[in-house]
């Protein structure tokens, strides 16, 4: 019998919720999972147990498949665009009157503040429900302007049919939203797989989306770890497969994806390079850039996790972040004063720790943090850190770290600055702070990297196409792209003769 901690600050509608036995939604029913597997998840606040999660196995991926096909084919398909907008509206809708709960049910699963998430996550999940409510009616084709005779051609927009959705634990609810939002927009189904460390946001979402009248089979949520994403890929009913992880992952499911030669698109690793130029306002420069490294205690695939900065104000800037570091408040995430919650897991835990170690041993300057920041015992919580380098070619420098450790680098000259950002296996964001609009322009073009924020840092919106570029990633999320990724072009040939 497992013995399960929640913090007396969860509400009791979140405590109900957590500490029941979780199933899979499959087919619009709640189902215990056909080999009875379960797993139990931590709070990483305290290290405790706070859900019993079911494990998919093959059998439950079948059925989960299987599901979502015939809802694709039937109830989804005779759905016209406009139930299809409203169906997705209403989600939205319901998902803003949960916002606290599910904000409350992410910190106590994941450990960011759950004020934080309201205002970022949440939000933004409504935000991508919303917009996404708009596409069914505007999704067309084209007529052809072709010069074959007696011919009529046109092209259709078609969706792309089942789709496997892996997700990460760092913005739980976020991630499945930006990938389920537009793929139900486009008339496909869903078979959606948290990440192991934060599922319940996730199924939390799927009774809701049957509370808004989403037909059965059309999301449906398979619970489980490496293996049962890696069953879901290898599924011969899935059309498309998105993914959001890590780079190592991703690479095995283009692989895989290739082998079936499934639609695919990955949003993978990053070690974005935030560039200070030399006329750039200081201080907006210093307090975007500590946000840019530390929301989320660093575990963003965006994190503006390289900093350079001109040698004349290096000094400044990283006594600046670093300043503002030594006073963040760490704590629980149900804790209104906590700025900083733990990272995920034990495994992000000893990756992080090892990587400071090892920025230790290479000879890097550690300016601040380090340690443990709390007086607790429990819990895996890690000071933001940030350590000054004096060459790009420490492994802190060049590997995603994913935990709330900052490097920067001095440089000299300005010319060897997008060189020197661009050394890089990844390319996902990237960031320029400067007063002179030619500079701006300029980085920004010069840049490899799926965005690029002028003066700012960590903007995300549903319009806006999100993806990288080289290890970083294939394809686009968000934004007309992003329901791209959903459609197929039919051509239609019609004789007229
Ligand atoms: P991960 O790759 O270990 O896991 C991601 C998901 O994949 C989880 O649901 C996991 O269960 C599943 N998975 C693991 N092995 C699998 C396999 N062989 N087949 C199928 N599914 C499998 O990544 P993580 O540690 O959960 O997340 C951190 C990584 O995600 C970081 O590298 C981060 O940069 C990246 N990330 C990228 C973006 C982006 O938009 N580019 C956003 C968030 C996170």
């Amino acid at each position: 019998m497992t013995a399960f901690t929640i913090p007396d600050a969860a509400t009791p509608a979140v405590r109900e919720f957590a500490a029941r036995t979780h199933k899979l939604l499959i087919d619009g029913v709640w189902v215990d999972p056909v080999e009875g597997a379960h797993f139990t998840t931590p709070d990483p606040a305290t290290g405790k147990s706070i859900a019993v999660i079911a494990e998919a196995g093959v059998q439950d991926i079948d059925r989960a498949v299987r599901a979502a096909r015939a809802a694709f084919d039937g109830p989804w398909s005779r759905l016209t665009p406009i139930d299809r907008g409203q169906v997705i509206a209403r989600l939205a809708a319901l998902i803003d009157q949960h916002g606290d709960e599910l904000a409350e049910l992410e910190a106590l699963d994941n450990g960011k503040p759950a004020r934080i998430a309201r205002k970022v996550d949440i939000r933004l999940c409504v935000e991508a429900f919303q917009y996404a409510a708009g596409w069914p009616t505007k999704i067309s084709g084209e007529t052809v302007p072709h010069s074959a005779p007696d011919q009529f051609v046109y092209t259709l927009k078609q969706p792309v049919g089942v789709c496997a959705m892996i997700v990460p634990w760092n913005f739980p609810l976020l991630m499945a939203s930006l990938k389920v939002a537009p793929a139900l927009a486009a008339g496909c189904t869903v078979v959606l797989k948290p990440a192991e460390q934060t599922s319940l946001t996730a199924l939390r979402l799927a009774e809701l989306a049957l509370e808004a009248g989403i037909p059965a089979g059309v999301l449906n949520v398979v619970t489980g770890g490496a293996a049962t994403g890696e069953a879901l890929v290898k599924h011969p009913g899935i059309d498309k497969i998105a993914f959001t992880g890590s780079t190592e992952v991703g690479r095995k499911i283009a692989a895989s994806a290739g082998a079936t030669l499934k639609h695919v698109t990955l949003e993978l690793g990053g070690k974005s390079a935030n560039i200070i130029m030399p006329d750039a306002d200081l201080d907006a420069a210093t307090l975007g850039s500590f946000y840019a490294i530390y929301q989320n205690t660093g575990q963003a695939c965006f994190a503006g996790s390289r900093l350079y900065v001109h040698r004349d104000h290096f000094d400044k800037v990283v006594s600046g972040i670093a300043e503002r570091a030594r006073t963040q408040r760490l704590g629980h995430g149900l804790d209104p004063k906590t700025q900083l919650g733990p990272v995920v897991s034990a495994e992000q835990y000893d990756r992080v720790r090892r990587y400071i170690e090892l920025g230790k041993a290479e000879g890097a300057e550690l300016v601040t943090g380090g340690g443990r920041g709390v007086k607790s015992p429990d819990g895996w919580f890690i000071e933001p850190t940030l350590f000054a380098c004096t060459s790009d070619d420490m492994r802190i420098s060049r590997e995603e770290i994913f935990g709330p450790v900052l490097v920067a680098h001095p440089y000299d000259s300005v010319e060897e600055l997008i060189r020197r950002a661009n050394d890089s296996e990844y390319g996902l964001a990237a960031g320029v702070w400067t007063r002179d609009v030619a500079v701006a322009h300029r980085m920004a073009k010069g840049l490899r990297a799926g965005f690029v924020f002028v003066n700012g840092w960590g903007w995300i919106d549903p319009a806006a196409p999100f993806g990288g570029v080289k290890a970083s990633g294939l394809g686009r999320e968000m934004g007309r792209e992003g329901l791209d990724a959903y459609l197929e072009t039919k051509t239609v040939w019609l004789g007229l003769a």
